[in-house]
């Protein structure tokens, strides 16, 4: 049953991101430009060939491509990846050091699929308000402003949490995508159970964990659809 509240609720839960996808595009390369200036970010070493290699065999696994996905390393220690909006996505050094091929695919993949499904800038969207996010994009005659806001939001967007829905949809898609370029999806279970494990061991969780939650319910999920899909035709809701 509907209620008056329902009603109200559901139609503004559903309008959080009302910007269009060439919005959505100029976001990103304001975005882009403050997360370079915040951070050491490569694109032509040879980690970050390796990176976009893998990247785009992902990407060309996706049945719609609205954005140029693009992949970065970012010269920090700590394992960490995460995606702005616009299909920009960033894979800490840190990240690289601990993962083999299969799981920094499984990786790229869950990434790939929050960028697909536009979680970064809907989550932005809920965060700032859709009003904020536009006065970055058009506000060309303030630089020194859009810097600002620009902090804010890359700050903002890195510490970000994912809903739930979000990661189950990020993570089937990824599973959907290594299937399609030939890659074992074993990888991103690997990943996780190693995030675990550094999670177990150290005070501080790793922030992949803190923005990609909750991990155990994932392992155990990615478990049961590998298994269930010996036919390999699963597709994900709405791709
Ligand atoms: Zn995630």
């Amino acid at each position: 049953m509907f209620g008056m509240g329902c009603a109200q609720l559901t139609p503004f839960i559903q309008n959080f991101n009302i910007l269009s996808i060439p919005e959505e595009k100029q976001l990103a390369d304001r975005l882009a430009e403050s997360v370079s200036q915040q951070m050491r970010v490569t694109s032509d070493t040879a980690a970050a060939r390796q990176v976009q290699a893998l990247g785009n065999r992902l990407v060309a696994a996706l049945p719609r491509r609205d954005f140029d996905y693009a992949f970065f390393v970012v010269e920090d220690p700590t394992p960490n990846a995460f995606t702005i909006p616009g299909g920009k996505i960033y894979v800490h050094a840190g990240l690289l050091k601990i993962t083999d091929e299969n799981e920094l695919a499984g990786v790229l993949g869950h990434e790939i699929g929050h960028a697909y499904e536009r979680h970064p800038t809907k989550s932005l969207s809920r965060a700032y308000g859709v009003e904020f996010l536009s006065q970055m994009i058009f506000r060309n005659q303030d630089p020194g402003r859009v810097k600002q806001i620009g902090a804010q939001l890359v700050k903002g967007s890195l510490l970000t949490k994912y809903g739930r829905d979000d990661e189950r949809e990020a993570d089937e898609i990824s599973y959907f995508l290594l299937k399609r370029a030939g890659i074992p999806p074993e990888g991103l279970v690997n990943f996780l159970t190693k995030l675990n494990q550094l999670q177990a061991n150290s005070a501080q969780p790793p922030a992949f964990l803190s923005s990609h939650p909750p991990t155990a319910e994932r392992i155990q999920r990615l478990q049961a659809l590998i298994q269930n899909d010996r036919s390999g035709t699963f597709r994900p809701e709405g791709l």
